[in-house]
């Protein structure tokens, strides 16, 4: 059997703050919403390949044609796949480090080889060099906004990126929704290798729907659709995924609390003598801390559970409720006065 580079899957028991999802309750009205849609769904029927509605719904929300956009099981489903399309034994995808690390589990399982450009400490790095070291590349991917580092690249940037590569270059707009940047996908046009990923688990509140897109001009979008597995969708995420796309103010609602809450918890932490936090458009923040280890065991007394990457002084903590926030920043108070006794 063929080794694959296995991927731990977040837990799932005590204060969530691991896995970056949407912790804030769902508006009633959207709950509402769905339960209605899906008793009207026929489930003694194969799904609609075309994914018309849905399609249709996330059309509207980014200003893309349905032809331009495939729907799968999260974006996760839709990296995988343009990563078994573009490679294969021996070729590479390109890469930051740090960056999110399902490309690696994907690329070793097509026996791709992964290599990475390493960026700076507060997440930043030379685009030139970047593009320079990349030439061997028969695909390019990064997550933007940055998973775990919060840093988002412009729209400039983005186009100086694919204007530097001839080769597929596919951008993962996992967090772009909590970044207030325009998405690259408007760049869609100009740029034919242009790959953008987006994702209904993060701003929408829906990870457990799994309900991702790939977005690409239609040439592209053709033959991505032509090749992909039927009846991948299943008719109950996509008919709750198409009622939640019409609540757009609400979902907007939902992402301003989130920022703000964002906002709160960075400039709390800062105050942190011995903490390094970056600042963030995303729904997470990214810590430094030679002390790393006192404040997860602090943590982990509250039964609050982050995403630690061992072997380094980093973590990350994702932005929860009020209260769940609260809980973080009483921990990180707490080891703020032990120090200072
Ligand atoms: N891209 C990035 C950068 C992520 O952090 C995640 C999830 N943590 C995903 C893609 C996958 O999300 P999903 O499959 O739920 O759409």
């Amino acid at each position: 059997m063929k080794k694959i580079q296995s991927y731990q899957a977040a837990e799932t028991a005590g204060i969530l703050l691991n896995a970056n999802e949407n912790n804030l309750p769902m508006d009633e009205r959207i709950h509402a919403a769905i339960m209605e849609k899906l008793q009207g769904a026929a489930l003694n029927r194969y799904p609609d390949n075309d994914e018309t509605e849905l399609l249709q719904a996330y059309g509207n929300v980014i200003g893309v044609s349905p032809e331009c956009i495939l729907a799968g099981n999260g974006s996760d489903q839709m990296l995988g796949y343009l990563i078994s399309t573009f490679l294969g034994k021996g070729k590479i995808l390109y890469t930051l480090d740090p960056d999110f690390s399902m490309y690696d589990y994907y690329a070793s399982s097509y026996e791709a080889e992964v290599k990475k450009f390493d960026v700076e400490e507060d997440g930043s790095f030379d685009i030139d060099a970047f593009i320079e070291q990349g030439r061997d590349a028969s695909l390019v991917m990064f997550s933007n906004p940055n998973n775990p580092t919060g840093q988002c690249l412009s729209e400039e940037t983005i186009e100086k990126i694919l204007q530097g590569f001839s080769v597929p270059v596919v951008v993962d707009e996992a967090y772009i929704e909590f970044s207030g940047q325009e998405s690259s996908i408007r760049l869609m046009d100009r740029c034919s290798n242009l790959y953008v990923t987006r994702t209904l688990s993060k701003a929408y509140g829906l990870a457990g729907l799994r309900v991702g897109f790939a977005v690409s001009c239609a040439e592209n979008m053709k033959t991505l659709k032509q090749n992909f597995v039927p009846y991948t969708l299943n008719c109950l995420s996509m008919a709750a995924a198409s009622a939640v796309l019409q609540f757009h103010d609400a979902i907007a609602l939902n992402i301003q609390k989130i920022i703000a809450e964002r906002e709160r918890v960075c400039a709390d932490l800062q105050k942190m003598d011995w903490l390094a936090v970056l600042p963030s458009k995303t729904n997470f923040v990214y810590c430094r801390s030679r002390h790393k280890e006192p404040f997860l065991q602090e943590l982990k007394k509250q039964n609050i559970l982050i995403r630690d990457y061992a072997g380094t002084d980093t973590f990350r903590i994702s932005i929860g409720t009020e209260q769940e926030n609260n809980a973080v920043l009483d921990a990180a108070h707490k080891l703020q006065r032990e120090m200072e006794r």
